[in-house]
């Protein structure tokens, strides 16, 4: 079991959260003018890292709050978390020294 540390309440057990899926994704400026191809990708298709990957968690039994974990997709390690400031730039409260 995973041990995620929310930003808001602190370190809880995975049971507590839901995944949100990959972090980082950008929605398009004006979604009307895509191309369907180029719509597709953006709703079904995602990068599916081995290694470290920034994904989008909610303290669904708790805060109700989303933030970002920085999660080995092998290892299952954990590096930290953070508030989501910026969808694009959010910064890590907590770096753990990490073997990529
Ligand atoms: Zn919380």
């Amino acid at each position: 079991m995973l041990l995620i540390k929310c930003p808001w309440c602190g370190s809880r057990a995975e049971t507590e959260f839901s995944c949100g899926g990959e972090a980082d994704i950008s929605r398009p400026v004006e979604p009307a003018s895509l191309s369907d191809e180029a719509w597709a990708d953006y709703l079904f298709m995602r990068k599916n890292t081995r290694g470290w990957h920034r994904e989008l968690w909610n303290h669904s039994q708790g805060c109700r709050q989303w933030f970002v974990v920085e999660r080995n997709t092998v290892t299952y390690q954990v590096a930290g978390s953070s508030k989501l400031v910026s969808p694009a730039t959010p910064t890590l409260q907590d770096n753990e020294s990490r073997a990529d």
